[in-house]
């Protein structure tokens, strides 16, 4: 009992990971006692958020302990000891992966993603697989077989999505920082929603071999973190060649927390007219303009930029990743793993399989994207779809001779009520409004927290850069935590 007080009293939990790290490698604390925190926080928060569809109790004081092991015996490297949430898209050996989905419920991985390998090499913890949108389709977590996550700021709003989970599970200190995946915008949009620090890299940065594909030609795999510090020392692990996946770029990785210098000085920061909508939340706007204000008090110039096609990048976007979707899902027939319901013959086990196993937007965008790749149709939608995100990328690169970094707003308005949208898809997908472009473009983004509305909840800025500038997304964010000027709120849970 006693144990467990001073346990509970040192709340290791809510240390950073650049923080925790150095502790761990100076003995001062250990990964044993990091991992025992942040599972007692789980269990204590947990009934109210729902951020982990499983939770690896067993498993991650197993590797604390090794943790602890190599820690003893020197020269760890920087995640050694970190326990961590991982979105349950990945394939994690012996631990089911369930992609929120009926389909894959008790599906059991016999192998680890890359950067799950990489992870563990490091000797990273992983706490638990976290919530999100059936197959990531989605913008709130409502779309999980196993039900919503609820935003830690105020559990009667959602937490964003797809990768809702993890965002809520690093903001509400059940681990130091978590994976997700981003194809139109769910690592940004939930980290704006509950406050913490999500990077999408630029397409082909890290390696997605065992991450389930939802649209392979947008799909992006990338950290969450309470600074932007912590997400540099994920992303440096991920990142870098993988000759198990061939769209994963060879280009040599920089050190990102080298980028972390402080200085924008001479930064040009490009402000894109076509953002600042109405119909947007003023809240919203009113941060980030204030924070280009900050910007501008370090030495950074701002100008405005136009980037013209922006209008048309809901629709390309979902003519392209549920064309992708569509044909990406077609291997979950009950043959192979997962769910199987029996019939009387093969046609009507593939469809009794997938009738019971799929949630209702996953049929939805199945439904949409065969429709849109079906004979005499693909030239009028995929194929014109394609040719818009020919536009949106060209938009971009006539944008970055202006500029070094583009900031704009990461969603219209901060996190919405549970089951204000689940009716209306349409008003769902337009969540994601300032965050689809990048992925069409292929471009890395980042959300850090810029302020919070009078409802006290987050507010996300969102940074984009060119292909692989990955390094000035950072040190821009950064430079602005470094100021000072706003201070993210402890969530409510
Ligand atoms: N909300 C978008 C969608 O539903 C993006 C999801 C994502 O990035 N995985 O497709």
């Amino acid at each position: 009992m006693v144990e467990k007080t001073s346990r509970m009293a040192s709340e290791l939990n809510k240390l950073t990971i650049a923080d925790a790290s150095s502790k761990l490698r100076a003995r001062e604390i250990t990964a044993t006692q990091l991992t025992r925190d942040c599972l007692d926080r789980i269990a204590a928060a947990e009934p109210r958020l729902h951020a982990f569809i499983t939770v690896c109790e067993k498993e991650a004081l197993e590797q604390a302990r090794a943790a602890d092991a190599r820690l003893a015996a020197g020269n760890a490297p920087a995640l050694c000891g970190i326990p961590l949430g991982i979105k349950d898209i990945y394939a994690t050996k012996g631990i089911r992966t369930t992609c929120a989905s009926r389909i894959l419920e008790n599906f059991v991985p016999p192998f680890d993603a890359t950067v799950i390998e990489r992870l563990r090499a490091d000797g990273a913890i992983f706490v638990g697989k976290t919530n999100m949108d059936e197959f990531a389709m989605g913008s709130s977590t409502e779309n999980s077989a196993f039900g919503p996550t609820m935003n830690p700021h105020d559990t009667a709003r959602v937490a964003g999505g797809s990768s809702g989970g993890s965002a809520a599970a690093v903001a509400a200190h059940e681990c130091l920082g978590s994976l997700g995946t981003d194809t139109g915008g769910s690592i940004r949009e939930p980290a704006s929603f509950c406050g913490v620090v999500g990077i999408k890299p630029t397409y082909s940065r890290v390696s997605r071999y065992g991450v389930v594909a939802y649209a392979s030609s947008l799909d992006q795999v990338g950290p969450f973190a309470r600074s932007v510090r912590d997400a540099a020392i994920i992303l440096r692990t991920l990142a870098g060649k993988d000759v198990r996946d061939s769209t994963c770029s060879a280009r040599p990785v920089p050190d990102y927390e080298r980028a972390l210098t402080g200085d924008v000085g001479r930064l040009r920061i490009g402000v894109p007219r076509e953002y600042f909508v109405e119909g947007m939340q003023p809240e919203v706007e009113k941060s980030i303009r204030s924070a280009l204000k900050n910007y501008e008090s370090l030495g950074a110039s701002t100008v405005e930029i136009s980037l013209p096609h922006t209008g048309y990048a809901i629709a390309a976007y979902y003519l392209v990743a549920t064309a992708e979707a569509s044909a990406n899902l077609a291997r979950y027939d009950g043959i192979r793993f997962g769910l199987r319901v029996n019939a009387e013959d093969n046609i009507a086990l593939y469809e009794t399989t997938r009738a019971k196993g799929f949630g209702a937007e996953v049929k939805r965008r199945i439904m949409l994207g065969t429709f849109a790749l079906s004979a005499g149709y693909y030239d009028a939608y995929y194929l014109k779809a394609q040719k818009v995100r020919t536009l949106i990328r060209n938009d971009f690169e006539r944008a970055f001779e202006k500029c070094d970094l583009i900031v704009t707003p990461v969603a219209p308005t901060t996190a919405f009520k549970i089951g204000e949208k689940m009716n209306d898809p349409l008003t769902m997908y337009l969540s994601d409004i300032f965050t689809i472009s990048v992925n069409l473009a292929g471009l890395p983004g980042m959300s850090i927290p810029c302020g919070h509305d009078s409802n006290n909840l987050p507010i996300g800025m969102q940074l984009i850069a060119p292909p692989f500038a990955e390094e000035t997304i950072l040190r821009a964010g950064d430079a602005f935590e470094r100021t000072g000027t706003f201070k993210p709120r402890t969530p409510a849970v």
